[in-house]
């Protein structure tokens, strides 16, 4: 924590009657001083939300609702779509930058989702700081003093943090009649573009919410279609595999153990993946503020014992109480 005193950095959680509250708060100076909300709920502390993505996990849904809220258009565009509610935030396009409460900040593309962002800014002491929500690809990313990321495979110890995206079994998986299981926002706009990519050139069939999410958010995409306008190769989110057709081939594209068969496809870095991020981004602190659970803990403890400085959001000890 001294050392982040030092680069004139202060992340701050926030706890109400009810135990803490969603997630994290950067309080940085330039100027004057600001407190960035990371994924987090509306509250009366932070001069700006930062969204990186619009998994409900991150916060989008009721941030979307602040003047403060600042998201990618494509992030904004899903949160729409997905809440049925209207962004009234700031948006920019990814690779843009972006200027909130007087902080210029640039964007970076994360891989993660259509629309992910990291966000890049300096203080006044001219640390820089990083924030990527979830990453898939980290190769764009900038070299920072201060890296704020995710640790949702970051468990050294356990053997499914490690892996690659099983292309060829999903390549293998492509004929007549096969289901994929695929969450409506994230995996959904993968599998078709994997498939697209793959040659697959026949119509797609999803259920109502991806189809909006994909021919809203991607272009070129092919003919995609209402499913049962097509029983050939359907995408529905994974808890409704069960409702289609018993002569249909079924795989749920996951990165986590599940009941049905399983394709390796993953939305977020491994925890090889994870470390190279945090070499090739050279922070001199890193903070792990998602997911909840102890890989946060976990990531930081491999970190802090192999040359790297490392805070997990469980130690974070500056709490403002509401
Ligand atoms: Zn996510």
């Amino acid at each position: 924590m001294k050392k982040l005193v030092d680069l004139g950095v202060l992340p701050i959680r926030r706890r109400s009657s009810k135990g803490y509250t969603p997630h994290l708060l950067i309080s940085f100076r330039s100027e004057k001083l600001h407190i960035f909300g990371i994924d987090t709920t509306p509250n009366e502390d932070s001069h700006a939300l930062l969204i990186t993505h619009a998994h409900s996990d991150h916060h989008g849904s009721s941030a979307m609702l602040s003047q403060n809220s600042v998201a990618s258009e494509k992030t904004a565009k899903a949160l729409e779509i997905m809440y049925g509610r209207r962004f009234v935030g700031t948006t920019f396009k990814v690779g843009d930058c972006v200027d909130m409460d007087g902080v210029r900040i640039r964007t970076y593309p994360t891989g993660h989702t259509i629309g992910a962002t990291a966000f890049y800014w300096e203080n006044e002491v001219g640390t820089t700081l990083l924030t990527t929500g979830d990453v898939k690809d980290a190769s764009q990313l900038p070299r920072c003093d201060v890296l704020v990321t995710e640790a949702t495979y970051g468990d050294p110890y356990d053997p499914q943090c490690s892996f690659t995206d099983d292309i060829s079994a999903f390549k293998d998986a492509i004929r007549e009649n096969v289901a994929f299981g695929a969450y409506s926002f994230g995996k959904a706009q993968r599998a078709v573009k994997l498939l697209r990519s793959l040659g697959y050139k026949e119509e797609i069939g999803m259920d109502s919410k991806s189809l909006e999410l994909t021919r809203e958010l991607m272009e070129h995409m092919g003919s995609l279609v209402s499913l049962g306008e097509n029983g050939k190769m359907s995408i529905v989110p994974p808890r409704d595999l069960h409702r289609l057709p018993d002569h249909l081939d079924k795989f749920v594209l996951t990165g986590r153990s599940c009941s049905h068969q399983r394709i390796k496809i993953s939305d977020h870095l491994d925890f090889n993946g994870l470390i190279k991020m945090v070499r090739d981004c050279k922070p001199e602190v890193t903070i792990l503020y998602h997911p909840l659970g102890s890989r946060p803990s976990k990531l930081a403890q491999y970190l802090n014992e192999n040359g790297f400085t490392a805070i997990p959001l469980d130690a974070i000890t500056n709490v403002m109480i509401h």
